[in-house]
């Protein structure tokens, strides 16, 4: 999506806010001898931000508005070393509010509705963002928080609660219980917000037949206000993003120049009108892409796809940039594959091969199978794979996460 002409100068407006308050960017800013932007390209030319660049800012070196002005903070996970602080005005509370409730709109959500929320409260955005949306529309809110499936159960039942807010993981197993004890009559679920993380279709449709429910997968990042942010209406045709609050570009990991729509690529954002923590596109590490064109609902917000996955996962092979999200898509087009694949790397006669292990049983011709999904790979993300037919059960398989790449370039 092409930046407009209101979105640059809302930019520039962050980057007044940000040099004037001194703050983390500000000064980053400052050094780089940016004023200010008025074009696309000013726009293109300025620095990414990423997370470590926020932890060096612990604890409060990104607030940007008066101290007297912020009335929240809000922390991401450090799973390694310090946490990232993200302060929060009383706009930017209420903005996060305000485009959460208009997920649960756009999700068919309305101030009928009963809303049990399970994601967590605290220092995280979830439970909190979750509450704020369902309260600006005027919902009734049940919030559990995680955990206590009995009494999440009960209350689901005796609040007669319609939506249930979690993650994919524990709708499923709210679903499976649901199944267990054989309560499926007392409950009146009607639809599903998931908090967006990678989630198989099979899973999806696993939750989505056992509740008999419509799932919804909402997106966001802490830094970036927290979930809310964006998410897909009935057409289920990607997830329509708020874009009079921020804005986002797919780049190449790699290059870090912007793709064009429809290409896979990092989800980049800019916050357009934040004024507690702005944040300057900021790299995500989210993999996705612009949805090109209109969706059938008519909304006039574009459209992200699901998350495929994590730029880390990236593998660079005949200059090619390939995601085993990608690969994972593709073989799920084979239904007489099972889920098990292996993705093998290396490096012959100056060559970059990439070996695509798959499994079937034993009443599909190999190499019939194997030349199809070969030109499939080939048709999609641009080389030929070598693809190995084995019979069914031969690849490993692990309780824990299998790993299925393995690049024997640099071994
Ligand atoms: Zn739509």
């Amino acid at each position: 999506m092409l930046i407009s002409d209101l979105q640059i100068s809302q930019v520039n407006n962050q980057i007044q806010a940000l040099r004037k308050a001194g703050s983390f960017y500000g000064k980053k800013l400052e050094e780089s001898g940016i004023s200010g932007i008025t074009t696309p390209e000013e726009f293109e030319s300025l620095p990414f931000s990423e997370k470590n660049d926020l932890r060096e800012a612990y604890p409060l070196g990104l607030m940007t508005a008066p101290e007297e002005d912020i009335v929240r903070i809000h922390s991401s996970s450090g799973t390694t070393g310090l946490p990232v602080i993200i302060p929060y005005t009383a706009k930017d509370v209420d903005d996060w509010a305000i485009m959460f409730a208009r997920c649960y709109e756009t999700a068919g959500i309305t101030n009928t509705d009963r809303i049990q929320i399970t994601p967590g409260y605290g220092l995280w955005t979830a439970g909190i963002g979750f509450q704020n949306g369902a309260e600006k529309l005027g919902a009734m809110v049940i919030p559990m928080g995680p955990g206590n499936t009995d009494k999440q159960l009960k209350m689901m039942m005796d609040m007669k609660s319609t939506v249930i807010c979690a993650t994919s993981s524990y709708a499923l197993l709210l679903a499976e219980e649901i199944e267990k004890r054989g309560i499926k009559d007392k409950i009146c679920l009607k639809k599903g917000v998931i908090g967006s993380e990678r989630w198989g279709e099979k899973m999806r449709q696993r939750i989505s037949n056992e509740l008999g429910i419509e799932l919804y997968d909402i997106y966001g990042l802490t830094e970036i206000y927290g979930p809310g942010i964006g998410i897909n209406c009935i057409h289920n045709t990607g997830m329509h993003y708020w874009d009079d609050y921020i804005y986002i570009e797919i780049v190449d990991p790699v290059t870090l120049k912007p793709v064009p729509d429809g290409e896979l690529g990092e989800i980049v954002i800019t916050t357009l009108v934040k004024e507690g923590a702005p944040l300057i596109r900021y790299r995500t590490h989210d993999l996705s892409r612009i949805i090109p064109g209109s969706c059938p609902c008519g909304s006039k917000f574009p459209r992200l796809d699901i998350i495929m996955g994590r730029t880390d996962d990236m593998i660079k092979i005949k200059g090619v940039n390939v995601f085993p999200s990608q690969i994972e898509e593709i073989l799920k087009e084979f239904p007489e594959t099972s889920s098990e694949y292996q993705i093998r790397i290396s490096h012959l006669d100056g060559r970059d091969t990439m070996r695509l292990y798959v499994e079937t049983n034993g009443t599909i011709d190999f190499m019939d199978l194997s030349r199809r999904i070969s030109e499939k790979v080939k048709s999609r993300v641009g080389f030929t794979p070598l693809v190995k037919v084995v019979e069914l059960g031969l690849l490993p398989r692990s309780e824990k996460k299998s790993k299925r790449v393995f690049d024997e370039r640099y071994e």
